[in-house]
């Protein structure tokens, strides 16, 4: 164990330049969090929640002013009624889409767990079971493919232009803001009556601009991801257009209920909470992830992306062509965790996900991955999709034990 220690504290002055640049992420995100909260006067009395129906909750109402704050939207739904991300996405795809109306995905095909949500694999309750309709425009070279995409969306008949930014189980790059940017930039010229609904899933807080100051009328993700701080026990956010809000609003809860109702059921405070730490929270898994990067190539491995790229989400990949390492670095990933260490994932069979899935997530919230946390599609090339780290010490304490896994095995 203690050459694994040795290689990964001198990996470290390696890449102090890499380490250092995170702390000023970090710093502008926490400045935006504070001016949000300052703003919107969140004090001691916003932590008090509601039972039952949930009307006049105030703590709700201003966990959702202070999203919309720092993502500068319209309006927010911050909700523990989501159970999921996926949750979330398929709320808000259900409240805006229609019978025949058309879906059209530019980022290739969505994150494994949309695949029932929409209809790609066959479900009673999938939007092409209410007649929605659903195309996609493959990326080309990590980018958009622009001349496919101006001539689908010119003819204006598209309802939501969808985008996933973070790679999900896929190979591909994840998609910079200023890809997205200039992407949206390009469909308005031809196109204004489009929803662009961007998955912003593992990129909050990692750069200092999200999608909605790019042009995107509604963006999405989980509470169990970044934005939770490890704080949040669950839920999801929904940031955009105030129209788009409230046609959410009214599927997550009922027509002419929407947004008014909701209990919050003990779960201000560790939403704030949360929200207030993941500045910080999201430059740890960053740290742990570019440490990671960097060792693991020193390894001999394949990693993407690597330690000195620019960063989109606190996603690391690591190549292993062979599916022994991508189990054992699983398996150490959990033997590092600080719950559940004494557990060994093995591959198994995952509601949602076509491939059997081999899982790392020792954490404080059943599948949180802000917490340390590993996983991977038991198919070739043997990818090890990690992320997070509460700490970077935590983070870099299970990369050592991950290693010491796979020399030992
Ligand atoms: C995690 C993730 C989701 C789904 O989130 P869950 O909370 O796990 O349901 C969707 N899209 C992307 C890109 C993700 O990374």
């Amino acid at each position: 164990m203690n050459d694994i220690i040795n290689l990964v504290n001198e990996s470290e002055k390696e890449i102090k330049v890499e380490l250092e640049n995170i702390d000023n992420i970090v710093f502008l995100n926490s400045r935006k969090v504070l001016d949000a909260f300052q703003k919107e006067n969140v004090s001691e009395y916003h932590f008090n929640s509601t039972t039952g129906y949930g009307y006049n909750d105030i703590g709700r109402d201003v966990i959702e002013k202070v999203y919309s704050d720092i993502f500068k939207s319209e309006d927010a739904l911050v909700r523990g009624q989501f159970i999921s991300g996926t949750h979330a996405l398929t709320v808000s795809l259900f409240g805006i889409l229609r019978p025949n109306d058309i879906m059209l995905s530019i980022s290739g095909t969505p994150y494994d767990t949309l695949h029932e949500v929409i209809g790609i694999k066959d479900n009673p309750s999938s939007l092409k079971s209410f007649n929605v309709k659903y195309e996609e425009i493959d990326l080309i070279d990590n980018d958009f493919d622009y001349d496919k995409i101006i001539n689908r969306v010119s003819k204006n008949d598209i309802k939501i232009i969808y985008i996933q930014r973070s790679k999900g189980y896929s190979t591909r790059k994840s998609i910079d803001i200023e890809k997205l940017e200039k992407v949206i930039k390009e469909i308005r010229k031809v196109n204004t009556s489009a929803t662009v609904m961007v998955d912003n899933c593992y990129c909050e807080f990692v750069t200092t601009k999200e999608p909605i100051e790019v042009g995107a009328d509604v963006c999405i993700g989980s509470l169990i991801k970044n934005l939770g701080g490890g704080i949040a026990p669950n839920g999801a956010y929904v940031v955009g257009r105030k129209d788009l809000i409230e046609l959410i609003s009214e599927r997550l809860t009922a027509p002419g209920e929407g947004k008014e109702v909701g209990p919050t059921l003990n779960m201000n405070k560790p939403l704030l909470h949360g929200l207030a730490l993941a500045p910080s929270v999201v430059g740890s898994a960053l740290k742990t992830a570019i440490l990671t990067s960097f060792v693991m190539e020193k390894l001999g491995y394949q990693v993407e992306p690597k330690y000195n790229e620019k960063r989109v989400d606190i996603v690391e990949n690591i190549i292993f062509n062979n599916k022994d390492d991508l189990i054992k670095y699983t398996q150490g990933i959990q033997m590092g965790s600080l719950i559940d260490s004494n557990a060994i994932p093995e591959p198994s069979d995952m509601p949602g996900y076509d491939d059997k899935v081999i899982m790392a997530s020792g954490a404080f919230t059943q599948g949180s991955s802000i917490e340390l946390s590993c996983d991977g599609p038991i198919r070739p090339p043997y990818i090890a999709y990690q992320q997070g780290g509460l700490t970077y010490e935590y983070g870099k304490l299970g990369l050592i034990r991950a290693i010491y896994e796979i020399k030992n095995k």
